[in-house]
């Protein structure tokens, strides 16, 4: 038999669940899928250029800090 101190097997212990936690949650968890779609976007009120998602229809203009549409 193994003689290990009593705080030597709490540690053991907690390290071991801790192990056993943190690999269900890594292989459990979902991956997280990004879709970006970035288009060219011209302010219509001081024609500023600037990149806005696609996915959405308003945007606010970095120059003139006004909404746009689409
Ligand atoms: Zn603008």
């Amino acid at each position: 038999m193994i003689d290990i101190a009593p705080e030597t097997a709490c540690v053991l212990y907690l390290a071991v669940g801790l192990v056993v936690v943190a690999s269900i949650w890594l292989a459990t968890r979902k991956k997280e899928v990004v879709h970006f779609s970035l288009q060219h976007h011209t302010c219509e009120f001081c024609s500023y250029q600037y990149i806005k998602d696609a996915q959405k229809n308003f945007s606010r203009c970095p120059q003139c800090n006004l909404m746009n549409t689409k």
